[in-house]
C-alpha cells in the first residue's frame, strides 16, 4: 500500500524577469507546487485556473504592474483572500506602505535571501489555513451541513458578475417547505429538524452540475443557484427536486397537499444586462414562490426576466 501523496500548497510566482522566476522555482519546488507567470495578465489567468494558496508578486512589470494585479484580485470575492507577498527591487518605505494599503500580507525586497522568503511563505500559509477553516465554518449551516445564506450571497455575487461578463443565462430557485409549521406542531421541533436535514440531502442529491449551489437561506427555505442554466432547464430541475422530495415520503398527516412533506418552488431566469441588480432575480423568484403557494402549493412556477 502506498501512502496517499500529500498535496503540496500551490504558490504562484509572478515576475517579468525569467531569471528571478527560475531562482524562486528552484528554491521552492521541493516544498510547493510552483506556477510561474511572467506578466500581470498571465498572473490573473493562472490565478483563476490554478487557485494558488499564495502569490509572490513583482511590482515593477511592463503593461500591468503588481499594484494593478493586486487591485484586480481584491475585486473578486473568490480571489481576494489569497495572500499576496510583494517582491520588489523598490525599497522605498512609501512603496512598502502602499503595498500594505493594497491589502498585501507582506513585502520582500530584492535581492532575495531565500531562507527568509521560505520562512515568510510558511507563516502566511499557516495563517491562510486558519483563515480558510474559519471561512468554511462561517459558511456552513450547522443543522443541515449545507452552505448557509452568507455563503450563498457570496456565490450569487460572483456568479452574477460572471454571467454579466459572459452574457450567459443564470437561474435562481427558491424552495420552501409546505405547511411546515403544522409539521412541527404535529411531530415536534426535533422531528422538524430531521425533516430539514433530509430535504437538504435530497437537494444535494438532485443537483448534478458542479457549479450548482444549494443553500439553506432561512428556517425552512432553501435557495439553489444555477449558473449557465436557461428557464426550461431550471424549471425542469425544480420540478424534479419537488418530485424527489415528495418521494422521500416523509409522513405529514396534517399537510393539506398530500399525506407527506412537499415543497413549493419559485424559479427566475435571466441573462443579466450590465445595469441589472441581482436583487431583481431574487425578487422575481420570491414572487414566483409566493404564487406557487397561492395556487395550492406542491408546485413549481417560473418566470424569465
Ligand atoms: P407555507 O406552506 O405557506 O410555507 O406554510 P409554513 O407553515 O411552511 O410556513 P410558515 O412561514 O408559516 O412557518 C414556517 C415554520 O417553519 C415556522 C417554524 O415552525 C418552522 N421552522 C423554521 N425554522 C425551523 C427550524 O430550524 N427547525 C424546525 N424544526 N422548524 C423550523
Ligand atoms: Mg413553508
Ligand atoms: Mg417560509
Amino acid at each position: 500500500m502506498h501512502a496517499a501523496p500529500e498535496t503540496k500548497p500551490r504558490v504562484l510566482v509572478v515576475d517579468d524577469v525569467p531569471a528571478n522566476c527560475r531562482i524562486l522555482l528552484e528554491s521552492l519546488k521541493t516544498d510547493y507546487h510552483v506556477d510561474i507567470a511572467t506578466s500581470g495578465e498571465q498572473a490573473l489567468e493562472t490565478v483563476i485556473v490554478n487557485q494558488p494558496d499564495l502569490i509572490l508578486l513583482d511590482i515593477m512589470m511592463p503593461e500591468m504592474d503588481g499594484y494593478e494585479v493586486c487591485s484586480r484580485l481584491k475585486q473578486d470575492t473568490s480571489l481576494q483572500d489569497i495572500p499576496v507577498i510583494f517582491l520588489t527591487a523598490k525599497n522605498d518605505k512609501d512603496d512598502e506602505v502602499k503595498g500594505f494599503e493594497w491589502g498585501v500580507v507582506d513585502y520582500i525586497a530584492k535581492p532575495f535571501y531565500i531562507p527568509i522568503i521560505k520562512a515568510r511563505i510558511k507563516t502566511h500559509l499557516k495563517q491562510k489555513k486558519k483563515h480558510d477553516l474559519l471561512t468554511k465554518l462561517a459558511s456552513i449551516d450547522p443543522l443541515t451541513g449545507i452552505p448557509n445564506r452568507r455563503h450563498f450571497t457570496n456565490v450569487f455575487d460572483t456568479e452574477w458578475r460572471r454571467a454579466k461578463r459572459g452574457k450567459t443565462a443564470i437561474s435562481l430557485m427558491l424552495v420552501d417547505v409546505d405547511y411546515f409549521k403544522q409539521y412541527n406542531d404535529t411531530y415536534g421541533h426535533s422531528a422538524g429538524d430531521d425533516c430539514l436535514k433530509q430535504i437538504a440531502q435530497g437537494l444535494l442529491h438532485s443537483l448534478k452540475r458542479p457549479g450548482d449551489c444549494a443553500a439553506r437561506i432561512g428556517g425552512e427555505e432553501f435557495a439553489i443557484l444555477l449558473p449557465e442554466t436557461d428557464a426550461l432547464g431550471a424549471v425542469t430541475l425544480a420540478d424534479r427536486i419537488r418530485i424527489d422530495i415528495e418521494k422521500l415520503g416523509i409522513a405529514h398527516e396534517h399537510s393539506k397537499t398530500v399525506g407527506h412533506v412537499t415543497v413549493s418552488a419559485g424559479v427566475a431566469t435571466t441573462t443579466p444586462s450590465v445595469e441589472m441588480d441581482r436583487k431583481a432575480l431574487l425578487n422575481a423568484a420570491d414572487e414566483m414562490l409566493y404564487q406557487a403557494k397561492e395556487r395550492g402549493r406542491n408546485q413549481v412556477l417560473g418566470r424569465v426576466l
